[in-house]
């Protein structure tokens, strides 16, 4: 029988159909694909290789039923054709392999395997042809043995076999949808071979098993557009993770906040309450009542400061996770800065009985450039924290550092004998809300956001933290932080020039000076007010910017606070009307306008001085102390 009638005899109609399937098939999907990707690559190469095979197949076939055939001719067919069905068994796998490590992000292992493999394969091949171990073809016919049974059947089996674990061990990484188009692809796959070994290679079917595995593969498991989708699904649901992350970090958040600014305000309230109900019990003296009602002011006092120190460390953190936390550099002495530090912490660690050393390298440079407010921060957080965790013992500070070019890098090194951290607990010190050692530390006020603004702060400065502790035994905290160098002054000489700056509430006078404050909030304005009033200044008051014009338009003032956020008319625009109109408001030409303001975002004195045309301005809420110190840069003490 020649080739040509046995392609036409009818045997072959599902490998000659099947191969040129397989060549559209294969065109279409080169056509039809975005990016190569490994598996549709180990796609297409199995599409190619199916192809060649079968034409193989349909030779090697057709040149064994053909009695004029050369035996060396058939043999070499016969041979390659087994070699072939075997890589196609093996692309097949490594098709499915690679789309099971695509699901477990794993780099597939059998690649080197197969290719070793394949090696001796084609060497057993090879050298049957000179031995005839596996089969023979001769004049009398095709001789056999079990051997070539196991190599032409079991192996093929063998890879498939292998695959279809894969694919069962991993059914759960694999949709419903995966797992039937793979396991069904084996299947069959098995059962064309199955066919041909029955029929004894009358009805050649495993081409035809191919091409129909190729095309599920193809339309269930490669088509582009599924892909998209199946891409947008895993994107929809990592946004979705990551919504629900952020949700559960904001209501983390609030509940964490609630409480600690519960806390706090519960003693406010409570101890107000208290004051009231002194007031009224009538078996208290004068005197007595006086008493109680001091202490039940310094309780709120200490409070409202703890409450405050919540608020503008939840703000710190917002403003430093929106990039808007500024570092603002000017020159300061750092031995002032020191001095009021340590002072407030000698205080609080002696209320604990605790001591309190600090050790200055005096010879460091003292005038330098860079943020005081923010060196202080860190520095207090510290501190704080160092007595905070501290029951026995105490804190020694030392102030150190060494100077490079015109750059000192001071070395303040905080060293306490307190609780201690554990080992395993250093990397979550910086974690937000995170505090730690439980048992040792609920019963101490904090959020465990004190650490995390402290990295971040040195950070934008340029500054490093280092820790060491011990538990149970205590820990030091060494900051380093860079300052540029402004003059020949040491720290030392700064002591013997500096005085302590800070206004005392008891001292500041400025009798006669006359001050205008504006604010639509009542008790605002009487805080304003009485504050003013015990410095001895001549106050007077507007509760809006209609009525603050009046006054400034009739009466000349040393100095206006002014509120920015008012209803009908914002401070900025009381400020532009005055600019406006000279000759009405003339009389106070040149008076210093001063922004009193509860807005916190960062960029302060670019929006209130440059923008809106403020002096200065003033935070709220703000102490006797903040408002004196203003005060002070605009007038001369005027004591009585
Ligand atoms: P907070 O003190 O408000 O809880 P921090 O961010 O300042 O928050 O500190 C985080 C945690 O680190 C604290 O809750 C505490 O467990 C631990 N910690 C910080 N400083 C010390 C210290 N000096 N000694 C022992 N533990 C400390």
């Amino acid at each position: 029988m020649t080739l040509f009638n046995l392609l036409v005899s009818g045997t072959y109609s599902y490998v000659i159909a099947s191969i040129f399937f397989m060549v559209l098939f294969g065109a279409f999907v080169i056509f039809n694909r975005n990016e190569k990707t490994p598996t549709n690559t180990a796609l297409i190469n199995t599409i190619w290789l199916a192809v060649v095979t079968s034409i193989i197949e349909i030779t090697a076939v057709a040149s064994m039923k053909d009695p004029f055939s050369p035996p060396l001719w058939t043999t070499i067919l016969y041979t390659i054709n087994l070699f072939m069905m075997v890589v196609c068994a093996m692309y097949l796998e490594v098709y499915t392999f690679s789309y099971l490590a695509r699901k477990a992000e794993k780099k597939p292992i059998y690649a080197l395997i197969n290719r070793v493999f394949l090696a001796v394969f084609a060497l057993i091949l090879i050298l049957n042809l000179k031995f005839h171990f596996l089969f023979e073809f001769t004049t009398e016919g095709h001789t056999t043995t079990t051997l070539e049974f196991v190599v032409a059947y079991m192996i093929p089996l063998g890879y498939l076999v292998l695959g279809m674990i894969g694919i069962i061990t991993r059914r759960k990484i694999l949709s419903r949808r995966e797992f039937a188009a793979l396991l069904s692809i084996h299947f069959l796959i098995i059962a064309g071979a199955m066919v041909e070994a029955v029929t004894d290679n009358e009805l050649l079917m495993v081409s035809f098993a191919m091409t129909m595995s190729l095309y599920i593969i193809y339309t269930l498991l490669e088509a582009p557009d599924y892909r998209q989708l199946l891409e947008t699904n895993k994107m929809l649901a990592e946004a979705e993770e990551k919504a629900n992350e952020a949700n559960k970090a904001k209501s983390d958040f609030l509940s964490s906040m609630s409480h600690e600014i519960r806390t706090p305000m519960n003693a406010v309230l409570g101890m107000n309450e208290m004051t009231l109900i002194t007031l009224e019990d009538e078996s208290l003296s004068d005197e007595e009542k006086i008493k109680k009602i001091t202490e039940h002011a310094n309780h709120i006092q200490n409070s409202g400061d703890a409450l405050l120190h919540i608020i503008n460390d939840i703000l710190d953190l917002s403003k430093i996770e929106s990039g808007k936390m500024d570092v603002v550099e000017a020159p300061y002495r750092i031995k002032n800065m020191l001095d009021e530090v340590f002072e407030m912490f000698k205080y609080q660690a002696s209320k604990k009985g605790l001591y309190f050393k600090t050790e200055v390298n005096g010879q460091l440079p003292g005038y330098v450039m860079g943020d005081v407010v923010r060196v202080r921060q860190v520095l207090t957080n510290i501190i704080s924290n160092a007595v905070k965790y501290t029951k026995n013992g105490g804190v020694v500070v030392y102030v150190n550092g060494k100077i490079e070019d015109d750059t000192v890098i001071y070395e303040i090194k905080v060293e306490d004998t307190g609780i201690g951290i554990k080992q395993e607990n250093l990397d979550k010190l910086f974690e937000t809300f995170t505090r730690l050692d439980h048992e040792n530390t609920h019963y101490i006020e904090g959020t465990g956001l004190g650490l995390n603004i402290v990295k971040r702060l040195l950070d934008l400065m340029d500054g490093i933290l280092k820790i060491k502790s011990e538990y149970g035994k205590g820990s030091v905290f060494t900051v380093y932080i860079p300052q540029k160098i402004l003059s020949e002054e040491t720290i030392f000489s700064s002591a013997q020039t500096q005085g302590n700056t800070k206004v005392s509430r008891k001292k500041f006078t400025i009798k006669g000076i006359r001050i205008l404050v504006v604010d639509d909030n009542e008790v605002n304005l009487f805080v304003a007010e009485n504050f003013l009033n015990q410095m001895k200044a001549t106050v007077d008051t507007a509760t809006s910017g209609l009525m603050a014009l009046e006054k400034i338009a009739i009466k000349h003032y040393d100095l206006i606070f002014m509120d920015h956020m008012m209803p009908v008319m914002n401070g900025d625009e009381v400020i532009k009307k005055i600019k406006e109109d000279p000759g009405r408001y003339g009389i106070n030409d040149g008076t210093p306008i001063i922004a009193l303001t509860a807005n916190v975002s960062g960029g302060l004195r670019d929006k209130y001085i440059d923008e809106y045309g403020f002096d200065d301005y003033l935070s709220k809420p703000f102490k006797f102390a903040d408002i004196a110190e203003v005060i002070s840069k605009y007038v001369e003490e005027i004591p009585e």
